[in-house]
């Protein structure tokens, strides 16, 4: 219990950093309502301000929470259209519950009833933790600062009476730990949210018995890189890859061994193609290979090599086996299935010549 509670479920930096910017766009809307709504709810404060403060501090009250506070959120509100001042809208944000605070103790500290406005400072704490759209260590910083503050102002400045003291320190230690401990809820939540999205989102684009990309994820890069090819002018190459005469494996062997046979092979291509190759699996015992190799003739050695891996590997308990590869160029017009049919054809004709060959269309 104790290690599913506190560990930390973000513990690769990758993670942290994708998670990041996944709730960044999120962040920006969430701030966005929430100063529009605090801002208003001070102009509501402003004319309550009008019915309950006596005279001489009525009008400042007022101008403060009507001409500076409530301003100072729409503000804020406004920066999250712009995200390239993100770092100075959060430093707004977080010095916002800090100056709500400081206003609340300098305008009613001459009241009779001014124990009820430590309510304000309450809510600036819970507020600040749940819905700021602050994260648990941005708001842990701005609470820190509220209540050094508020201690000093009340020990020091205008020290309360004991009572008083004790019963305020109570009820900021409860809204303190209550909006942390919220905050730290929320937090973990949205990161195992974001977990198993990306769990399943994996789940989706993997082939499960190979573990490469399967054709989903295919499609998506094949898309992407047609759509720079038209951009920039750019090609990359296109192998169709299938094992010779493997049902023979599955009935010879049992599937088993079929499938085996396939992570063996899987594992064979990988360790034998480059870092800029990606290597799919199209479906049943072909797969796909894209490189971004253009020149006919360095592709056709890079297949070939592949073709010699193969040939000349002992796998276990099927022993020798081969494989025919189609291989094609992009073209700038090309779609998926111009790219895919020359490719098939290719294999095509290397299975018909007798299997074992490379073919280029
Ligand atoms: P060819 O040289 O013409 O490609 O012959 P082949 O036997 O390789 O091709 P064919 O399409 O006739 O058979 C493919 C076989 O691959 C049939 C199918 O049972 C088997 N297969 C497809 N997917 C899997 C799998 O995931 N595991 C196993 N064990 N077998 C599979
Ligand atoms: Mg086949
Ligand atoms: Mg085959």
């Amino acid at each position: 219990m104790k290690k599913l509670l506190f560990s930390n479920i973000l513990i690769n930096k990758e993670i942290k950093k994708r998670y990041n910017k996944s709730i960044e766009s999120f962040t920006l809307i969430q701030i966005r309502i929430i100063t529009i709504l605090t801002g208003i709810l001070y102009i509501v404060y402003s004319q309550i301000d009008q019915y309950i403060l006596p005279a001489n501090i009525m009008n400042i009250a007022s101008s403060i929470h009507l001409y500076i506070i409530a301003p100072y959120g729409f503000l804020i509100s406004f920066l999250t259209f712009f995200p390239k001042y993100y770092k100075h809208m959060i430093s707004l944000l977080m010095l916002a519950p800090i100056f709500a605070t400081a206003v609340n103790l300098f305008l009613v500290k001459d009241l009779v009833l001014f124990p009820i406005f430590m309510v304000e400072i309450y809510m600036i704490i819970f507020w600040t933790f749940t819905i700021s759209g602050l994260n648990i260590k941005q708001s842990s910083v701005s609470i820190f600062f509220v209540s050094i503050f508020t201690f000093v102002y009340y020990s020091f400045i205008m020290p309360l009476p004991k009572e008083l003291f004790i019963m305020h320190a109570f009820w900021m230690g409860s809204s303190i730990s209550f909006g942390f401990v919220g905050a730290y809820l929320l937090d973990r939540l949205s990161k195992r949210n974001f977990i198993n999205y990306e769990k399943l989102e994996n789940l989706a684009i993997t082939d499960n018995l190979t573990g490469l990309y399967n054709r989903t994820k295919l499609d998506e890069v094949l898309n992407n890189e047609l759509a720079r090819s038209k951009r920039f002018s750019y090609n990359f190459s296109f192998m169709l890859i299938d094992i010779d005469y493997f049902k023979i494996v599955n009935d010879t062997y049992g599937h088993q061994v079929g499938d085996d046979f396939l992570v063996e092979f899987t594992e064979l291509i990988s360790n034998n193609s480059r870092s800029t190759d990606s290597f799919f699996r199209w479906g049943g015992e072909e797969f796909v290979m894209i490189c971004p190799e253009v020149d006919k003739e360095k592709i056709l050695i890079h297949a070939d090599k592949l073709r010699q891996k193969v040939e000349l590997h002992k796998f276990k308990t099927v022993g020798n086996k081969t494989i025919s590869i189609g291989i094609t160029l992009s073209k700038n017009d090309d779609t998926i299935d111009s790219l895919v049919h020359r490719a098939d054809e290719a294999l095509y004709m290397a299975k018909n010549s007798g299997r074992n060959k490379i073919v280029f269309a």
